[in-house]
């Protein structure tokens, strides 16, 4: 506390207010950001109608990463499509030709995620060029990069995924939980998967017909 005011609460909201605006997350329903539509929609959907705060860890590397791409182009562009617009981001546009996407990740993956290439693709599209680069740079400098090519197939999933968010946001309706890995860190697990911890007898051994005394 600091003058009877709690600053940590303070700052905690600011940056919130931050994390929304560098996320971009709009009020109008027509205009659906790529990367809502490539991650999780339930996730995008919490966030817009009734998000959770996130937590420092999650702010400060949401404002790395703001940072990070910052230092390049993050040329921006919309994408029609009847009645929604997606709003989307290139970080650099090589040579007029070759987009480029970078990632700060903790580790480098072997292939890259789904979600960043329903997003490189979309870019493909919105900036009407052929290829893109998929770069993920971790802390120390190592990188691993990936080259994407067009999929009309890719792109128009990701429109799909865009108009059944936009028709839920307008319904007021929370699309279904899509079960993956990132459920594991995500900050809405607890809505989405309901779990009580209780003590029962059950053992691996008592599957294979042993008795708790046999296998001490
Ligand atoms: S826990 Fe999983 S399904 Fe639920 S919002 Fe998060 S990522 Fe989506």
């Amino acid at each position: 506390m600091l003058g009877g005011r709690d600053v940590r609460k303070i700052i905690v909201a600011y940056m919130n207010e931050k994390n929304k605006k560098i996320r971009r997350i709009i009020d109008d329903p027509t205009r659906i950001n790529a990367s809502e539509a490539s991650q999780c929609t339930r996730l995008s959907y919490y966030e817009r109608v009734d998000p959770i705060n996130s937590k420092s860890a999650e702010i400060f590397q949401t404002l790395l990463t703001y940072g990070f791409k910052q230092s390049f182009e993050n040329i921006e562009s919309e994408y029609k499509t009847d009645n929604l617009t997606l709003v989307i981001a290139a970080d650099i546009i090589l040579e007029k030709e070759l987009i480029v996407k970078l990632q700060i990740t903790d580790s480098l993956p072997d292939s890259p995620r789904p979600q960043d290439l329903l997003y490189l693709n979309a870019c493909l599209y919105a900036f009407d060029k052929l290829e893109g680069i998929l770069i993920y740079v971790r802390g120390d400098g190592k990188s691993s990069e990936f080259l994407v090519a067009k999929s009309a197939k890719m792109f128009e999933e990701l429109i799909r995924r865009a108009r059944v968010l936009s028709t839920l946001l307008k319904e007021k309706r929370v699309p279904i939980v899509e079960p993956s890995e990132s459920c594991m860190t995500c900050k809405y697990y607890g809505r989405c998967y309901i779990m009580e911890r209780k003590e029962t007898s059950f053992s691996i051994d008592s599957l294979f017909g042993k008795s708790k005394d046999e296998s001490a």
